[in-house]
């Protein structure tokens, strides 16, 4: 399990420019400190496997996401399992760009 460098929880995106494994709230507590922060681009890990997934994003707050790897994505979509994280409070602003 990937954890998040700044506060031990589970690590839900990687910081190439800061070679940091983050939450959610420390990549808002990190990338909203400044201008530069803000424009790294964050890989999402894979909420199944926490590999790197296609997706990214930058600037000073990602929307909370769920995002699968390849293999993971392909994994799920034959058996429409449907797990609830507990305590994972993502909310209705679930905004994945589906771009092939
Ligand atoms: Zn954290
Ligand atoms: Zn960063
Ligand atoms: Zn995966």
């Amino acid at each position: 399990m990937k954890r998040c460098d700044l506060c031990d929880c589970l690590a839900k995106l990687y910081c190439e420019s800061n070679e940091a494994n983050l939450c959610w709230q420390c990549d808002t507590y990190v990338h909203s400190a400044n201008l530069l922060a803000a424009k790294h681009s964050r890989t999402l890990l894979c909420h199944v496997c926490q590999s790197l997934t296609p997706w990214t994003g930058t600037g000073p707050q990602l929307v909370p996401t769920v995002s699968g790897c390849n293999s993971c994505v392909s994994n799920l979509s034959c058996k429409e399992e449907r797990s609830s994280e507990a305590g994972d409070h993502v909310g209705d602003n679930i905004d994945v760009d589906e771009e092939e």
